[in-house]
């Protein structure tokens, strides 16, 4: 996809995955690896990380683990039409050249019908996993869907278009939450520059009230300079209108 002025030069292909790399990690989605997911060391191993995916995809669904976000979730997951229109939002999707696994749908899809047939009390393998029975669902499956949400950069310009308000991009996101929550899988800029970060003081910037009231009076006396007038913002100020 031709970009625009300055950042028109070209473009140098992707260097292809060395076969040691492919050997080690989860890397069938596009060959090309985020996440760096190692393939499990046995069958048993595999079977126990399914199981911890199917564990957290069960608490998205839940009121009490996922109260915030259960129903827009559950709304995207039920009431999509496959309409498609979104896909024409998607820049991700038009710059790859239309590739089919990059729409906004098809992770949304790869999902819901997981969540369908496991999740669901009337879902057909619902049982069968409950009781510790066969699970065709694999990791590499899994890791798939991993990878998928990191190729959508969180826009939200495909939930602006879609005419039932469905939001894939929400989609993509409680999907690194459960990858992230339940199984360790996470990008580690992301991860401790923004989402730890956000829990340590309160701000995925790092910034601390202390810092935002220092800018704020740095701007003050910035304003107060050029305009010639006192001015002071006011902070945390018990009474205030905003
Ligand atoms: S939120 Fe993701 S899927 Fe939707 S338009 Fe943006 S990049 Fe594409
Ligand atoms: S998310 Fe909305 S626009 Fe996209 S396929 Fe579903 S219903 Fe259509």
């Amino acid at each position: 996809m031709p970009l625009p002025k300055p950042l028109n030069r070209p473009e140098k292909d992707w260097m292809p995955l060395k076969p040691e790399a492919r050997e080690k990690y989860e890397a069938s989605l596009d060959d090309t690896l985020i996440l760096n997911i190692p393939k499990p060391g046995s069958k048993q191993e595999e079977q126990q990380l399914v199981r911890r995916f199917l564990n957290g995809l069960e608490k998205l669904f839940d009121k009490h683990n996922n109260w915030g976000f259960l129903q827009p979730f559950v709304a995207t997951m039920e009431h999509c039409a496959r309409c498609q229109t979104c896909n024409e939002a998607c820049h991700i999707y038009e710059a790859s050249g239309r590739n089919e696994i990059y729409r906004p749908t098809y992770r949304s899809e790869t999902l819901r019908r997981i969540y369908q047939d496991y999740v669901k009390p009337s879902g057909k393998y619902h049982k069968q996993w409950k009781s510790g029975g066969d699970i065709p669902l694999t990791w590499t499956a899994v890791c798939r869907l991993a990878e998928l949400a990191y190729r959508c950069n969180l826009c939200r310009r495909c939930a602006q278009t879609c005419p039932i308000g469905a939001d894939n991009a929400l989609v993509a996101r409680e999907i690194r939450k459960l990858m992230s929550q339940e199984l360790n899988i996470y990008t580690s800029e992301l991860h401790e520059r923004g989402s730890m970060l956000q829990l340590k003081v309160g701000s995925s910037t790092g910034m601390n009230p202390e810092i935002v009231k220092d800018n704020i009076e740095f701007i003050d006396e910035d304003m107060s300079e050029k305009t010639g007038m006192n001015l002071k913002t006011v902070w945390d100020k018990k009474g205030a209108d905003i």
